[in-house]
């Protein structure tokens, strides 16, 4: 049972700038299993970007074209979970033997491997085993090696032996692709100006957009309306509501402290370290930036401090990224990350 799913297909995969490298070099995988310097092949990006669909597109294709090759999707907390059961029922061998003569082994979200140490020493036995065979090895995760936490050096070290490619947010054009494809493999008409309507107000995440397509689609249909533009306009509403709902002062402050690589008690401590101040300070900008918090709320969540501090925090943050590079490019990738 390899476990995969016919329908995330590498046909089915909209190619744009935002995926080319993690698809095309699936794609050479996919041909040549084990036989590039693609291995492990680790396709990492945000919430909704393809990462799943690409790890079966891969498995599809390769089972495919070698029928005879065991490949194996799993997700890490399924394999995790699997580890657990075998260390209570006393066959962890059984366990790392099933695993060490697949052909093809695609694991699904490694970040979920974080701190679990036991699952992580097995994980890298099997994946040494198979490296050496001269097995394929692809992984996906929700960040790049390097921003990975609480993963043991040894292993992090092995993700980087092959290659790491991002999925972005698709481009504009991408997204008007995914879902023109999606509405004809549907069979559904709908006028150019709605998709195109949709395609530009959601943009950072592709399961969103599909579910505002699929959402307007069901609605036209059960209440008999037309689907039109202001149909559009209202689901859409909807949804960017939703995501914007979602992120909270505590997902704030989580985004910031692990783009920083340092704990949420660190970011919140009394220390004047600059670096640490300028996490805290970053943290209070886009919590007054993307939510309804007051200064005073904002400033009590984050480190207790006072609104005068929280209001200071902000126009620092203003000033320093028009006058610093660098700065600059911390709010931006910090942006990407809270995905709004
Ligand atoms: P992730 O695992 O990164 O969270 P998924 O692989 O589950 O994301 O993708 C979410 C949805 O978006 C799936 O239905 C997937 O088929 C679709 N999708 C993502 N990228 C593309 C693309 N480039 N072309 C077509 N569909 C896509
Ligand atoms: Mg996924």
């Amino acid at each position: 049972e390899s476990q995969l799913n016919p329908n995330y297909s590498f046909e089915n995969f909209l190619e744009g700038d935002s995926n080319r490298l993690a698809r095309s070099a699936g794609l050479a995988v996919s041909a040549k299993p084990g036989g590039t310097s693609f291995n492990p092949l680790l396709i990492f990006g945000g919430v909704g970007l393809g990462k799943t669909h690409i790890a079966h597109a891969i498995g599809v294709e390769i089972k495919d074209k070698y029928p005879e090759k065991t490949v194996l999707y799993i997700s890490a907390e399924k394999f995790t979970q699997q580890y657990i059961d075998s260390v209570k029922k006393n066959n962890r061998n059984d366990f790392i033997h099933f695993y060490q003569i697949i052909d093809v082994l695609i694991i699904d979200d490694v970040q979920f491997l974080s701190g679990k140490t036991g699952t992580q020493d097995v994980f890298f036995h099997i994946f040494n085993h198979l490296h050496q065979n001269g097995k394929q090895v692809i992984l996906t995760s929700d960040k790049a090696p390097v921003d990975m936490q609480d993963i043991e050096q040894r292993l992090l070290s092995r993700f980087k032996w092959g290659l790491s490619a991002e999925l972005q947010s698709p481009d504009f054009e991408t997204r008007v692709s995914i879902l023109k494809n999606k509405l004809y493999r549907d069979g559904v008409d709908m006028p150019d100006d709605i998709v195109e309507y949709v395609a530009k107000n959601i943009k950072t995440n592709v399961r969103e957009l599909e579910g505002a397509i699929i959402s307007l689609i069901a609605q036209s249909s059960f209440n008999k309306k037309e689907i039109t533009l202001d149909l559009a306009k209202q689901i859409v509403e909807k949804f960017v509501k939703n995501t914007k709902r979602e992120v909270s002062i505590d997902y704030i402050q989580k985004v910031v402290s692990d783009y920083f690589q340092m704990n949420v008690d660190t970011l919140q401590s009394k220390t004047r370290k600059r670096h640490i101040v300028q996490a805290r300070q970053l943290a209070m900008f886009f919590a007054k930036k993307y939510t309804k918090a007051s200064l005073a709320s904002i400033g009590s969540q984050i480190g207790k401090r006072d609104h005068a501090t929280v209001l200071h925090a902000c126009k620092t943050v203003d000033n320093l990224s028009t006058t610093d590079k660098q700065f600059k490019k911390y709010v931006e990738d910090i942006t990407k990350k809270l995905s709004v």
